[in-house]
């Protein structure tokens, strides 16, 4: 019989248990899922699975929790486009202007060190 792929694992787990079979036989079909787990996704309804490695052998999406920009309510791919902008580098100019600043004091630690002698 092929497998449906259209099927929930839930829907499927149900289908299989409801047609009399074992745990154990269910459990061949969805290897690497403790049997106690797919018993409880037949049980309860509102279980859903989180740990990745079941979801992975139920055939499920893996879901991680991620912040989301609090201006959009999504995720960006890049920086948001409405947060603020990045602090730019100092202009040409303004480095200029700091250079001599610091020139100017480098001549009067010397003029001093001179003094001193
Ligand atoms: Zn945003």
């Amino acid at each position: 019989m092929p497998k449906s792929i259209s099927h929930t694992p839930r829907e499927r787990i149900t289908a299989l248990r409801d047609s009399g079979l074992k745990w154990r036989e269910i459990g061949e079909e969805f290897k690497g899922v403790p049997l106690g787990t797919l018993c409880r996704i037949y049980k309860d309804q509102n279980y859903e699975p989180r740990k990745p490695e079941i979801l992975r052998a139920l055939g499920l999406p893996i879901t991680v929790m991620v912040a989301v920009c609090s201006l959009h309510g999504i995720i960006h791919e890049k920086r948001c486009p409405g947060a603020e902008p990045k602090p730019r580098k100092p202009t040409k100019n303004a480095r200029r202007k700091k250079l001599i600043h610091d020139e100017r004091w480098r001549v009067c630690y010397h003029s001093f060190m001179r003094m001193k002698r």
